[in-house]
């Protein structure tokens, strides 16, 4: 397939906000394309060119990208800067400079998506000495035989700023449109049951998988029953199920039925915990990072602590302190998810319990579909309750609204966060947020948003980007909320600083305009604030009165699963009442 026809879809769907309209155009260009390249078509789609749960990188900052813009367009770096600032986008500058280039020195041959592929996949690769040249040549050739308008998505892909707005909802039902049926008008209830049958198929596949790719490929070939066969693959990350909030124990028991099971909410972060049969194990974040390399305690915890040959365990790891032997907030533990050095050192400093609330599988046995009772009472049977290593996390059943507020004051005053309340009858639903346990929590809410944009600092700050704007998220779009300067300190020792948002920050900025920068959204922060307002000043049309950061939750969430403007506009109506 040639690349232009991909490069046709991205510019169809940059130029509507209409979510059939995509589905359409993407659904009808997947009909197309030719089951072989299928993976790599749905991964380009995304901006992506490996699944979300896999951790390799291109490893190209805009710099490099800029001398290769100059390198196959024949125009020197300066007035590539120079258009750079002019337009802030690197896509843009590559697009009006491959396009004037002169007619002859235009390759002949027509860029096909294999060999885009291919080369973007060659720059994950490259690493040691002489991989930047590499890299330069591997870009540049694609430059070189490309047209403007394809220079500007291969800069885009590269830089991982694609922003054609194709959301996850949008892409699963393109597959559906493509490989199924079509939603239409006039749909019966009877059509409109078996699209939705379609739909959670697709669906149900891809939060097994994690991979549209994967998803899209079964789709075309082996149709809703190769779909329906997907089997969970320990080693790979599975999406971990999401809870419902829950006001009060009444409405509790009504979502879940009588009895419940209720148990501690920890305030640590979320451990998916495979092992494999040949012992192997792996721990993910709940935006699926693999970050086994950083807790050799768990490991040691889960290999002494939990019988078994293969297993999925759903955890939290929470961290205590070493003296009192009490629970510490997450942020008091945050840094070990990102630390690369001294492992050993801090796991001793800042040792975390994990508390085990669901199992995914067993000994080769998919419990999925399984009750929570019947999961929890395996839980029982094979995880050792070792206080401070690790344990089945903490649970009564009860049907008593009393007994609910009795154990949340226990749960509080361990330094707990307070509770989760579960069906006992329900399977597990991975990635979904479907009411099968609830967070009973009693504290204003807060906003998990993604930094869009940034400022450097005035006078003892200017070396930090020291205020951000935030957004949050509708389909595939990100609009943004406000912006926030407090709540960071100036001494790293003290919390999330300045300093340490900047480092994370800085090999983001996609384009600079004076002080101001923008981002690729990535880092994502907790907030609060005092009230939310209507602002025509951001594109939300809601403003955050006195935000502060409450802690940096990179790390655990990823832009997908930041709050949406639903949230934004529901906690505005709470507000008023
Ligand atoms: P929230 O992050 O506020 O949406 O709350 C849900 C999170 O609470 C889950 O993703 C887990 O990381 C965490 N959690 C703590 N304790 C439990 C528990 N006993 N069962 C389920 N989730 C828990």
């Amino acid at each position: 397939m040639k690349y232009s026809e991909l490069a046709e879809v991205y510019r169809q769907l940059s130029s509507t906000t209409k979510r059939l309209e995509k589905t359409e155009h993407v659904a009808e260009f997947l009909k197309k394309v030719h089951a072989d390249e299928t993976e790599e078509v749905v991964l380009l789609l995304q901006g992506r060119i490996f699944p979300a749960w896999d951790e390799r990188e291109l490893g190209v900052a805009a710099q490099l990208m800029a001398k290769a813009i100059s390198l196959a367009s024949g125009n020197e770096i300066s007035s590539i800067k120079k258009e750079w600032k002019k337009t802030g986008d690197l896509g843009d500058v590559a697009e009006n400079l491959i396009k004037g280039k002169k007619q002859h020195t235009l390759a002949s041959s027509e860029l096909t998506v294999k060999k885009v592929f291919s080369n973007l996949r060659k720059l994950a690769e490259e690493s040691g000495g002489g991989s930047v040249d590499r890299k330069l040549q591997l870009i540049a050739e694609l430059l070189s035989s490309s047209k403007g308008n394809e220079a500007k998505y291969i800069t885009r892909t590269i830089l991982g700023v694609l922003r054609v707005g194709l959301g996850e909802g949008t892409l699963r039902d393109s597959i559906v449109w493509a490989n199924f049926m079509k939603v239409t008008d006039d749909m019966d209830k009877e059509k409109r049951e078996k699209y939705n049958s379609f739909v959670d198929a697709v669906q149900e596949a891809y939060d097994l998988t994690n991979d549209f790719a994967v998803v899209a490929k079964i789709s075309k070939e082996k149709g809703v029953k190769g779909l329906k066969s997907v089997q969970i693959k320990i080693g790979k990350p599975i999406k971990v199920m999401l809870a419902l909030k829950t006001e009060n124990a009444t409405e509790a028991f009504e979502t879940v039925g009588k009895p419940a099971s209720v148990e501690f909410k920890y305030d640590g972060f979320r451990l998916e915990i495979e092992k494999d049969e040949k012992g192997n194990i792996t721990l993910f974040t709940r935006r699926l990072d693999n970050v086994v390399e950083q807790f050799p305690d768990v490991v040691e915890h889960v290999k002494k602590h939990v019988k078994g040959d293969s297993f999925i365990l759903d955890a939290e790891a929470v961290g205590y302190d070493r003296k009192t032997m009490k629970y510490l907030p997450f942020q008091n533990i945050s840094q070990r998810i990102k630390r690369k050095y001294d492992i050993d050192k801090i796991a001793k400093e800042l040792p975390v319990e994990v508390n085990v609330f669901d199992i995914l599988a067993y000994n080769g046995k998919n419990l999925l579909n399984e009750p929570f009772k019947k999961r929890r009472e395996i839980i029982e049977k094979i995880v050792d309750d070792v206080k401070r290593k690790i344990r089945p996390a903490e649970a009564i059943v009860t049907d008593k609204e009393e007994k609910i507020e009795e154990f949340f004051k226990k749960a509080r005053e361990a330094g707990n966060e307070g509770l989760m309340i579960k069906n006992l009858e329900a399977p597990y639903k991975p990635g979904a947020r479907v009411g099968y346990m609830l967070k009973f929590k009693k504290v204003a809410e807060n906003l998990d948003l993604v930094v869009v944009e940034a400022e450097w600092g005035e006078g003892k700050r200017s070396k930090w980007l020291s205020s951000y704007n935030l957004a949050c998220r509708k389909y595939g779009k990100l609009l943004e909320v406000g912006k926030v300067a407090t709540g960071l300190k100036e001494k790293p020792e003290e919390g999330l600083s300045f300093d340490e948002m900047t480092q994370m920050l800085k090999p983001l900025i996609v384009e600079e305009h004076g002080k101001h920068v923008k981002v690729k959204p990535k880092i994502i922060l907790e907030v609060g604030y005092e009230e939310i307002q209507k602002s025509p000043s951001y594109s939300s049309g809601y403003a955050l009165r006195f935000p502060r950061v409450i802690r940096n939750r990179t790390s655990e969430k990823n832009v997908n699963n930041i709050n949406t403007l639903k949230d934004v506009e529901k906690l505005y109506e709470q507000q008023k009442k």
